[in-house]
Parts: structure tokens; sequence; C-alpha cells
């Protein structure tokens, strides 16, 4: 089929190399011209794995091509894919369809016959009905369809994420839409994926809830984690005892400083506004954001509390910066609240990222950059490990402990066993994990 797809971001630019992979003609749009110039060289503008090598084997193929020409692409294009950004709105949190809007405008002023455009990006449950308005106020004589297909890939396995998706949404109203999406799909369903079609309210409304039940995941963990420090219990075991029912499933059950990243907080955030809009409030999605939000500055005092409670003038090594490894995004990084608190407290803090320190420097406050962890760790009183880049499971745990002045490691995604860190000369603090037993709180009714 030929494709068109809007946006050549994280979903535009994965989505786009991966259907031409199944051997669809695509051309992948942007607004960004620098964007697309550095594509049409070779460059990848983000760091995601394998996706040089995909980009690069469907360009020779003549399968993939990269242009900021909308109209000629979406004129020759059977199917019309959108994944353009839908950040949060700054007055209200909601989510912000201007470049959807903008790109539905420009696809429906280029069209001149019947298109089906496929709405990727994660946009509020009645986007498409809008859409369809739109559409039709600017080109009534086209009969543009619109169809959900909510994308749940994720930075760092997006390629795999994508050829082998869990399930395939496709929100509908369209009989002959649905035959083209079965269509796309085709090469991924007669491997084995799982495609759905639901209504495509239902569709643009199931992203969010995936979304937001993995953020509730999360949050719920860390507040058993903490529970686990007062107890004396450990959060890995808890968790590894509640995953193993296959029920709860053991993914999203690691204890750390909460979640960030592109999609979480902006999608939740939106879909409590779409609770409100519609007099159905989210409570437990509200009291998540509010949990998320204290939990990256818990993680901070954490941080104070490992260092006598005082890191003014302490050298602090910040391990992992970006807000999951295998990605260098770094929105909503918990590490932004831990580092902005640290210095603010007057600690003289080194970051070390495998690949997101240039993205680290625009949004953290001045702080100093190291080669390596080793470099990081130079005369440090305290080392953090923020996110859990696999570089850092091999570290040499006796030159770190060597090159450091003190020796508090603040382990926040629970990479390394206590013993370990202890018989490595360091003091142990890590997420939920408690140095000994405690008493139960005991709480006296009042009178
Ligand atoms: P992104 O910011 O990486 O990329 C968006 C791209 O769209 C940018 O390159 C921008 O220049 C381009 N763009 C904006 N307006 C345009 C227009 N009118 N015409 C052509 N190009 C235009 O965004 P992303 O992370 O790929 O996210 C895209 C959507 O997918 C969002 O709704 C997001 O919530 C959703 N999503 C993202 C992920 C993820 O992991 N990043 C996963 C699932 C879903």
């Amino acid at each position: 089929m030929q494709v068109a797809v809007i946006g050549t971001g994280y979903v535009g630019l994965v989505s786009g190399a991966c259907l031409a992979d199944l051997g669809h003609t695509v051309v992948c749009v942007d607004v960004d011209a620098g964007k697309i110039e550095a594509l049409e060289r070779g460059i990848i503008p983000i760091y995601e794995p394998g996706l040089e090598e995909l980009v690069s084997r469907n360009d020779e193929a003549g399968r993939l091509r990269f242009t900021t020409d909308l109209s000629a692409a979406v004129a020759d294009a059977e199917l019309v894919l959108i994944a353009v950004g839908t950040p949060a709105r700054r007055s209200d949190g909601h989510a912000d369809l201007t470049y959807v809007r903008s790109a539905v405008r420009a696809i429906a002023s280029a069209v001149a016959r019947p298109t089906i455009v496929v709405v990727k990006s994660t946009v509020p449950v009645g986007t498409g009905d809008d859409l369809e308005q739109i559409a039709a106020a600017i080109n009534p004589q086209a009969g543009i369809t619109f169809v959900s297909n909510p994308e749940f890939l994720r930075e760092g396995s997006a390629i795999k994420d994508f050829m082998f998706p869990d399930r395939i949404i496709v929100g509908v109203e369209d009989e002959a839409a649905r035959a083209r999406m079965a269509e796309l799909y085709a090469p991924l369903v007669s491997g084995g994926a799982r495609i759905i079609f639901t209504s495509r309210r239902t569709a643009e409304l199931t992203k969010y809830a995936a979304n937001a039940f993995l953020a509730l995941k999360i949050s719920f963990i860390n507040e058993i984690a903490d529970l686990c420090e007062h107890v004396g219990g450990n959060v890995k075991d808890v968790a590894h005892g509640i995953g193993l029912d296959s029920r709860i499933g053991l993914q999203f059950l690691n204890a750390g400083p909460g979640f960030g990243g592109s999609c979480f907080p902006k999608d939740i955030q939106a879909l409590v506004k779409t609770g409100h809009d519609y007099g159905s409030p989210l409570r437990l999605i509200e009291t998540t954001i509010t949990v998320n939000e204290q939990r990256k500055r818990a993680m901070a005092r954490k941080i104070l509390r490992a260092c006598g409670n005082s890191v003014w003038g302490k050298r602090i090594a910040v391990l992992g910066l970006t807000f999951k490894p295998d990605t260098d995004d770094m929105r909503e990084a918990p590490s932004i609240t831990i580092v902005q608190t640290l210095v603010d407290n007057g600690a003289v803090v080194r970051g070390y990222d495998p690949v997101g320190m240039e993205q680290a420097k625009e949004v953290l406050p001045p702080i100093e950059y190291a080669g390596d962890p080793y470099e990081a760790v130079e005369g440090a009183d305290a080392v953090v490990l923020v996110t859990e880049w696999n570089e850092f499971r091999t570290l040499d745990l006796d030159r770190i402990r060597q090159a450091m002045r003190g020796r508090a490691f603040i382990d926040l995604r629970n990479v390394f066993d206590q013993s370990v860190l202890e018989a490595a000369g360091f003091s142990y603090h890590g997420v939920g994990i408690a140095k000994r037993r405690a008493g139960p709180v005991i709480v006296e009714a009042a009178a």
C-alpha cells in the first residue's frame, strides 16, 4: 500500500520504517525541514536501538522516503497516518490538538479523492468526530474517513513493540476503512498479532486507559515500597510475589523514583480532564498524578537523608538522566526534579548518561557532566543511580568506591543487591528495602 505518515518523530519514524519493512511504500512527512534533511542524509534524529539500520535498509530498497511536501505525499497515498505530537495544553493540562488539527487541515486541502486518515497520535475521546467536521468543512467532496489507531510502542523497544504488538487497536466506523486497516496490518496479523476492531471513541479511550493503568501500577508499587521501608519488608520480593499472579503480571512493578517520559504524565492529565468534562471524575488517576509528583521530591529527600540531612557543598554523582534506559528522551524525567533539588540545596552535581547528555543539558540546571561513570564519581560524597542503563549493571564497584570521597550509594532503581554494595564498602540506600525490621506503629484511637 502507498502510505503517508505525517509527523516524523518517535512514533511517525518508527511506524513509517516498520511499515516499509512490512512491504508498504511509505513517505514520512515533517514540518521540520532540518529533521527531513538529516533523515535524507541517513542521520536519525532520535536514539532508538535498531532504527538506523531499519531506515537505511528500507531507504535503499526504495520503500521509504522523507519530505516536507505534505500535499504531494498525501495526494498519492491510500492511507494517511497522523503521528504528530499532542503535548499537554499549558492552560489546563488537556491534550493540545493544535498540531493534529493543522495536519488535518493540510490533508483536507490537498486530497482530491476519498481518503482514509488514521490517527496514531494519542487524542482525547471524541477527537475523531471533531476532525471529521474540520475536514468536511474544508473539502466536502473528498470524503475523508477518520480511523483511530492508537500506538502502544515504548521508546527503547519501539521496533520490537511495533513488529510484535500485544494487540493492534483499530477504532473504525466504516467498512471500507476497516478493510484497508486489515490490509495494512495483514503482515503482522499473519505473524500472530491480534487486531481488535472497536468503535472510534472506544479506541481513543483505550489508549488513555492503558497508560493510566500502567501509571497507577507504578505508583502503587512505589507506595508499597515506602511501606516496606517502615515495616521491614523488601519491595522486590513483594513485587515478585504479587507479579507472578497472572492476574497482576510482573511488568511495571519496579519501585523507583516515579514515572516520567513524553506520554504517561501528559496522557493521564488529559484523561482526568476528559473525566471532568464529562462529569465522570477519575479519582484514582487524579491521586496517581499527585503521588507521582510527590514521589520525585521524596526521592530527592531520600538522597539528602543518605548524605546526613545536608548536601551543602557535597559532590553528588548522578548516573542516568533520561526518563528510562535506551532512549535519549528527557521529557518529564525524574532526574529533573532530583537534580534541581540537589542543586537548590547547595550540592555540586556531576551527571552522566550513556546517550541523553545533550538533551539533559537543555532541561537540567547547570551541572557538571562526565564522559563515563568513573569520571562522574571522582571525589563524590555520594552516588545516585537514577536510570537503570544496562552499562551500570556491570560497573566495577571497587573502582567506583575507590574514586569516591564518601561511600553513600543511593540506588533508586534497585539495580544492586544490598549485600553486593555493602561488600564493596558502600553504605547502601535502596528503594523499599528495609535495613532492619521495624516495630509496628501503634496509633491509639482518640477517646
Ligand atoms: P514527537 O514530538 O517525537 O514527533 C512529532 C513530530 O511531528 C515532530 O517531528 C514535529 O515536527 C512533527 N509535526 C508537527 N506538526 C506537524 C505537521 N502539521 N505536519 C507534519 N509534521 C508535523 O512526538 P512522538 O513522541 O512521536 O508522539 C507523537 C504522538 O504519538 C503523540 O500523540 C504521543 O502521545 C503518541 N505516542 C507517543 C509514544 C512515544 O513513546 N513517544 C508512544 C505512543 C504514542
